[in-house]
């Protein structure tokens, strides 16, 4: 009976929590795990109801921000970069070795946290333009973090390619067994691969094979490239529609649409910035990757999301749907409901919850707040008041 349930142990799968008798675990209760990594992939498919309701399709959100170790897809990435340089002696745990990566944060959290997992250090190249609550969280996780003025990727100071320098000097000076290993999670395969391994198998898995539609950003092209084609070559779902979701300012949508990446506010092949120009962070791109490329020629359309749009959409599934998420997750979700729009009703339309938004709360949420878009502000300041004469 319910009363004598014992709520000993929780499970939140999919499908709502499960309280579970002392000692009974059901087979899809994964009741321990093998440190930090075991918390790593089989993140849950989230119907977003809302969204879904007005679109007539099926919205399902990968709850990318629910990987255990750094909380947004880069978890399932670094894990993967570790463990192939492990096998190629690149990394040796209790050497000292330290990981060196470029990154706009999401990549260096996941390299950070699994870097103390597995006995390394990390140091982080980051542009300095991105939010205080990632660089604070990189300290906190005991990595070293450089933060570097924005510069075109052609120049030498250019995040990645100081990254790519500080690996470089630290086996050329040092003077103990350690080794520097450049990630480069931009030009490597072990990104999208990973995808390839793990994301895209879960999603069809989570399906049962039954998807439409693809919607992702770009930051790197490894999850759009890898989880498409996952979808497409291997699982032959040729039908299946793949779409970038790109932010204002980025060159993908001008890749996808006439073949040339370049961005709204350059002018076509000038290719200067360096990063991409909006707010939302961790998506948009501007080069042509490894990891892009990938995947570009299984990638069917575009859809331009503005910072705008973005903010609107990210408060929409806070006050809808209880979903708290960053910037990038809110051009997937803007750029899902346009897919869904161009297509029959009931389509299945699959993307991307990237992570959490209490990591964008002195940026993008502050754009959120400074557009109007949060409600209860003068009933909140009504409420101070009342509280003040209480105390009296
Ligand atoms: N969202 C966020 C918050 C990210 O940091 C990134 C990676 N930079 C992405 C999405 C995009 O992922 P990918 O590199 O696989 O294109």
């Amino acid at each position: 009976t319910s009363d004598s349930r014992r709520r000993s142990s929780v499970f939140f799968g999919g499908g709502g929590p499960v309280f579970l008798e002392d000692h009974d675990t059901p087979e899809t209760t994964p009741s321990i795990v093998d440190g930090i990594e075991g918390c790593i992939g089989n993140t849950p498919l989230i119907r977003i109801k809302s969204l879904s309701e007005a679109t007539g399709c099926d919205i399902l959100a990968k709850a990318e921000f629910l990987n255990g170790a750094g909380m947004s897809p880069k978890d399932r990435v670094a894990l993967n970069m570790i463990q192939k340089a492990e096998e190629q002696g690149l990394l040796v745990p209790g050497r000292g070795d330290t990981i060196y990566e470029g990154t706009v944060g999401s990549t260096g959290i996941s390299l950070a946290t699994l870097a103390k997992a597995r006995g390394y250090h990390a140091h982080i190249c980051m542009p300095s333009d991105q939010s205080s609550e990632k660089v604070d969280l990189l300290h906190h996780l005991g990595a070293t973090v450089e933060r570097v003025t924005p510069a075109p990727i052609v120049d030498p100071n250019h995040y990645v390619n100081i990254a790519r320098r500080r690996a470089a000097e630290h086996n050329a000076s040092s003077e103990t067994p350690s080794r520097g290993f450049f990630a480069d999670q931009f030009e490597s395969e072990a990104n999208y691969e990973a995808h390839m391994l793990t994301t895209g198998p879960e999603i069809y898995a989570q399906t049962g094979g039954k998807i439409d539609a693809f919607v992702a950003g770009a930051g790197t092209g490894g999850t759009l490239s890898g989880v498409t084609r996952y979808l497409k070559v291997e699982k032959q779902l040729t039908n299946l529609r793949a779409v970038l979701a790109d932010p204002y300012g980025s060159g993908g949508y001008n890749r996808i649409r006439s073949g040339v990446m370049y961005s709204p506010t350059e002018k076509e092949g000038t290719r200067r910035r360096s990063q991409v120009d909006s707010i939302v962070e961790g998506i948009g791109i501007n080069r042509v990757t490894l990891n892009w490329k990938a995947g570009e020629k299984f990638v069917d359309d575009a859809v331009r999301v503005t910072d705008e749009q973005a903010c609107r959409m990210a408060r929409w599934l806070v006050q809808h749907d209880g979903i708290f998420v960053g910037s990038s997750s809110a051009v997937n979700c803007v750029a899902a409901v346009v897919t869904a729009l161009g297509m029959p009703r009931g389509s299945v339309v699959v993307t991307v919850l990237c992570d959490p938004g209490m990591r964008h709360l002195s940026k993008f949420y502050k754009r959120v707040k400074d557009l109007g878009l949060e409600e209860n502000e003068e009933e909140e300041s009504k409420h101070v008041v009342v509280a003040d004469k209480n105390n009296e």
